[in-house]
């Protein structure tokens, strides 16, 4: 009987968060093939965040029972701090984003923002102080407009004008002869890749969080796309805690702190000076990935 009743709370779930627009679309489909195993505890109060630090402490993580992905990882990321997390592809980047925006608790160890632990407090009240630039973000087939305020129930057209600017996108916006009430999407106009980050970026504009994750934000994109999409995050960043998730070390290179995650495990910390002096991992990967786009280039 209870597997019979999973699908409809399942959807019902759903529904409510599209409604309350508190999660990214396209986190909502990396959701929704994976189990809903956290719930809010009874009682459990809203976050309050005065101080947006996010803390990892000795997080120890896997989705399946005998594969571990994170290993004991700490890291402390400082109110208004921006910090990169690198490594190898399946190094579990991703997943640290999944854990903090608790679409699965941790095995071990605590996450915290503003000393509050993320397990402790209601969902929703913890997505809202969140926003989250995937790599690819999906549109609905809806106006974009409606694409922009979704972030936060009815945004009204000054609120949706000023992230769009924020956004870099209000100029393209203006040329459109509907303006926001363009169609997008599979029926509508079809945005590029660079468009639709922007429309991603506008969305979370609009969300207002203090805390923001770009999940390889830029790296479907061409690279003078993916140069001027980097110069709009890096001012939506400013008076943000920031963590990046990146795969091409030159567009992280700036962060306050890098962290090298390898197989689940914190390999290495610092400044890109204070890595590419170390001569390790970071410092190995920099030197393929710089002679990589020369041989490109
Ligand atoms: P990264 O972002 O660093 O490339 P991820 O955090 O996405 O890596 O994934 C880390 C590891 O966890 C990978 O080996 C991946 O295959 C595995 N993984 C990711 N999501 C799931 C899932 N839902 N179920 C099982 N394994 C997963
Ligand atoms: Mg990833």
């Amino acid at each position: 009987l209870m597997q019979l009743f999973r699908p409809l709370d399942l959807l019902g779930w759903v529904y409510r968060t599209i409604r309350q627009g508190l999660v990214d679309m396209a986190a909502m489909f990396k959701l929704m093939d994976t189990n809903i195993e956290v719930e809010d505890r009874l009682g459990a109060p809203a976050i309050v965040v005065r101080q947006p630090i996010v803390a990892f402490e000795d997080v120890t993580f896997g989705y399946e029972r005998d594969r571990t992905i994170l290993k004991g990882l700490s890291f402390e990321v400082p109110a208004g701090g921006h910090t990169a997390i690198v490594g190898p592809s399946g190094a579990g980047k991703s997943t640290i984003a999944r854990l903090l925006f608790r679409f699965y608790d941790p095995w071990l160890g605590r996450i915290l923002i503003d000393g509050q632990d993320i397990a402790e407090v209601t969902q929703a009240s913890l997505r809202a102080q969140i926003g989250i630039v995937p790599q690819d973000s999906v549109l609905f087939n809806d106006t974009i407009g409606y694409n922009i305020a979704y972030g936060k129930g009815g945004a009204d057209h000054h609120t949706m004008e000023a992230a769009a600017r924020g956004a870099s996108i209000m100029p393209f916006i203006e040329k459109l002869p509907d303006g926001f009430d363009t169609e997008v999407g599979e029926r509508g106009l079809k945005l590029s890749g660079g468009e639709k980050q922007r429309v991603a970026i506008a969305r979370t504009l609009v969300k207002d969080p203090p805390i923001l994750i770009l999940d390889e934000a830029t790296s479907a994109l061409d690279s003078r796309t993916e140069q001027d999409i980097l110069a709009t995050l890096h001012a939506v960043s400013e008076n943000r805690t920031s963590i990046s998730i990146a795969h091409r070390l030159s567009t992280i290179a700036d962060s306050d702190e890098i962290i090298v995650l390898d197989e689940g495990a914190l390999a290495e910390r610092g400044s890109h000076a204070a890595l590419l002096a170390k001569r390790g991992l970071y410092a190995e990967m920099w030197s393929r990935q710089q002679s990589e786009s020369e041989a490109v280039a």
